[in-house]
């Protein structure tokens, strides 16, 4: 299977990559090494990837500077690739060009996936989607510049191999990635670790505002819009901080509510034991993984907590 996911590719002269709204590590990282890895493998080809936005902290990857942040969307590809979309929605305004496009492809590790391409590839035991494209990629070809951008998605994805989605296999691949020479501790402090002030701050209020709820087994904290204002905060500067949240002791879930409009909330999920907190993201139309996973919700910051708790007390309910 895993070599057969390419073909489409051969004789395409034109290929779009694009990666979910909102970008991540694992996000940056495969979109990045999927450019280079074609780029050595198609040379006679064209290849575009857009990302929303490209957060400064992965400046060290190679070819980052020709990312495309607006859309022509009238173009049509012979091939476009989605990768770490979990459906086609999350491909925000790229969607119109992967609509159009020829053929589509669509490599991914969301349990959650609606494998909306024509080709799908989608490996949910797999730690990223970095991790998934290493199994797809011809070894030869992989050089520093692809090892270093695969690494990043893994290290991001991973939580620098602490999360349970970190398998031997995550652990092997990873090993075989440094062989190429990558400043690994770079990549993990620069682009995973460092805070801007900003950032702290607004952990610090975070943390310091959360509340416990069903017994002290679920951590809840909210940030407005209004708080995102005052310290001047874009929504890349959240991240990491539901992972702060989780690891208070005796807590099951974690929730994250950003406030992202009027009555609306984007929510990340993270659990600890046995709460699938996809399940709850796909009711409510998100998706994500069993022990990390978002959702967009409209209503009350009450009406959200509330909504959601009640799915997590039910879960644990039949849990216990
Ligand atoms: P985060 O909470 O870090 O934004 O996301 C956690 C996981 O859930 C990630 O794997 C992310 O791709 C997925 N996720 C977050 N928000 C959404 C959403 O609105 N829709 C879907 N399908 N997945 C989401
Ligand atoms: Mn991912």
């Amino acid at each position: 299977m895993a070599n057969n996911i390419l073909d489409k590719i051969s004789g395409a002269i034109s290929i779009g990559i694009a990666g979910h709204v909102r970008p991540d590590g694992d996000c940056v990282g495969s979109c990045m090494a999927m450019f280079l890895y074609l780029g050595k493998r198609y040379p006679e080809a064209k290849i575009d990837v857009y990302l929303e936005m490209v957060p400064e902290v992965f400046h060290y990857i190679k070819g980052i500077d020709s990312v495309h942040t607006s859309y022509e969307t009238d173009k049509q590809y012979d091939v476009f690739i989605a990768l770490d979309c979990g459906d086609l929605e999350r491909l925000g305004d790229a969607g119109t060009l992967y609509v159009n496009a020829k053929h589509t492809i669509n490599i991914d590790h969301h349990i959650s996936n609606t494998k909306f391409a024509d080709v799908n590839y989608v490996l949910p035991d797999a730690s990223s989607t970095c991790e998934t494209l290493y199994t797809i990629f011809e070894q030869e070809e992989i050089d520093k510049h692809i090892a270093a951008a695969l690494y990043t998605g893994i290290v991001h994805d991973t939580g620098v191999f602490k999360h349970s989605n970190t398998s031997a296999q995550t652990m092997k691949i990873a090993g075989d990635l440094l062989s190429h020479d990558i400043p690994f501790s770079k990549i993990i402090d620069e682009s995973f670790y460092q805070k801007t002030y900003v950032q702290n701050q607004l952990l610090g209020r975070c943390l310091t505002e959360s509340i416990l709820v069903l017994d002290g087994k679920c951590i809840v904290s909210t940030i407005s819009q209004k708080t995102m204002e005052f310290y001047g905060a874009r929504p890349k500067d959240i991240d990491g901080i539901i992972d702060q949240l989780r690891v208070t002791k005796g807590v099951e879930v974690a929730l994250l509510l950003h406030e992202t409009g009027t009555q609306q909330y984007k929510v990340s999920m993270r659990s600890n034991n046995q709460v699938d907190v996809s399940k709850i993201a796909v009711y409510y139309g998100g998706g994500g993984h069993v022990k990390a996973a978002g959702v967009t919700m409209q209503g009350t910051a009450y009406d959200v907590i509330n909504n959601i708790t009640k799915m997590i007390y039910q879960q644990l309910q039949e849990l216990s």
